[in-house]
């Protein structure tokens, strides 16, 4: 089967770029698994989303998703290089505060929007990638065979399973773990703000989810991380003692088991060449610090589309258009990393403590 282009990864990055190329009359295969009803990370979304849904005609999250399965953010507290909360309003953002969200539906629901708009999705894992005859990309699924693309977008999320195929490296800028767990929260809980909190060996994070849930991660150096997910009473023992929601969790109301996942930055060596591209995690992941996971993945989403627009349509353009693009990826990563080390560098209660001078230290 040939197509015009192949994206791998059905993730709000894959998405994005997987609708921009539809819209502007190509044919698209995406690729991709889907979460299914299984809860996933990456819950709050940044009000500036709502501008990128636009471009990929979205107007606005209640196109998409049910009234139970999102909420709007109102402030966020942190405890952050202070021994007192501190608010920030949502009122103060331009943007507005964002929106809580319950991701697997919101990765859904992106997803039926790209097929309604003429993308091709196959339900599949993409297996191996090579370079065929002429300037066709051969690619391999499982289960379905052979297809062929004229460009290919790696969408994989921190996998990067194209990129890694095609022998670009991976740099890792940071080193964290995270452990994440999902209850039902209490009757009395009405914080719809998003909290962020530093302790000794790492930092916390909450968030109140729609349809009853909260959220709470732990993020740290990987052996404390670990050693979490065996113990998972002494997860929510320490999630009380330091008082991250104004009750006492109970690992009774856990809805799923703790689960661990990468948290560190990272990014590929080589982003775009003649014929592919990556986008989202795949070409840049983040620190959750920063809240930008989910905007980088729709901008780059975007970004990454119209300039495969551009390479297929003017073909003599194809390496200002790429160079294009790698600048302003590379802009993204030197602006978030510059705001990482001044956040870090703000918390000087546990200056000492190995996650601290870890995270300063990159
Ligand atoms: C602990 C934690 C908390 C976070 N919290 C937030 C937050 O609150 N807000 C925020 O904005 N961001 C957050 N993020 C980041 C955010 O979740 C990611 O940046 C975002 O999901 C990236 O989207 P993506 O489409 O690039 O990748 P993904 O969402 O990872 O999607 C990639 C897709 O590719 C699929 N895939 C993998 N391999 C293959 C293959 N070989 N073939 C086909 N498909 C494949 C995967 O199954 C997946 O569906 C958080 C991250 C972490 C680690």
């Amino acid at each position: 089967m040939l197509y015009d282009v192949i994206v791998a990864g059905a993730g709000p990055a894959g998405v994005a770029a997987a609708t921009v190329a539809s819209q502007a009359g190509f044919r698209v295969c995406l690729l991709g698994e889907t979460s299914g009803q299984q809860l996933k990370v990456g819950e709050s979304l940044p009000g500036a989303a709502l501008r990128l849904l636009r471009r990929l005609g979205i107007l606005h999250l209640s196109s998409i998703l049910r009234s139970d399965e999102f909420k709007p953010c109102v402030a966020n507290a942190s405890m952050w290089g202070s021994d007192v909360w501190i608010y920030r309003d949502a009122i103060a953002n331009p943007e507005g505060g964002g929106f809580h969200i319950l991701r697997h539906r919101f990765d859904a629901a992106l997803l039926d929007h790209a097929i309604s708009v003429g993308v091709d999705f196959v339900p599949a894992k993409l297996n191996s990638v090579s370079q065929g005859g002429g300037s066709h990309v051969l690619v391999t699924a499982a289960g379905i065979g052979m297809l062929s693309g004229r460009f290919v977008v790696d969408a994989t999320g921190r996998a990067a399973a194209v990129s890694t195929k095609l022998g670009v490296r991976r740099k890792r800028v940071s080193e964290q773990t995270a452990a994440v767990g999902w209850f039902r929260h209490s009757d009395q809980d009405a914080d719809s703000t998003t909290r962020v909190k530093g302790v000794q060996d790492g930092w916390w994070y909450t968030a109140r989810l729609p349809q009853g849930l909260r959220v709470i991660i732990f993020h740290g150096l990987s052996t404390e991380v670990s050693r979490l997910k065996k113990l998972p009473d002494r997860f929510v023992e320490w999630a009380n003692d330091v008082h991250l929601v104004p009750y006492n969790l109970s690992l009774d109301h856990a809805v799923r088991p703790i689960k661990c996942v990468d948290a560190s930055m990272g990014i590929c060596e080589c982003i775009a060449e003649a014929t592919w591209l990556a986008v989202g995690d795949a070409a840049l992941s983040f620190d959750p610090l920063s809240s930008q996971g989910l905007l980088f993945a729709l901008y780059s989403g975007i970004r990454g589309g119209e300039t495969v627009i551009q390479c297929l349509a003017h073909p003599a353009s194809i390496q200002s258009a790429l160079s294009e693009y790698r600048v302003k990826v590379r802009r993204v990563f030197e602006s978030n990393q510059l705001t990482r080390r001044l956040f870090y560098e703000s918390e000087r209660r546990f200056f000492e403590s190995a996650y601290w001078r870890t995270q300063r230290g990159n």
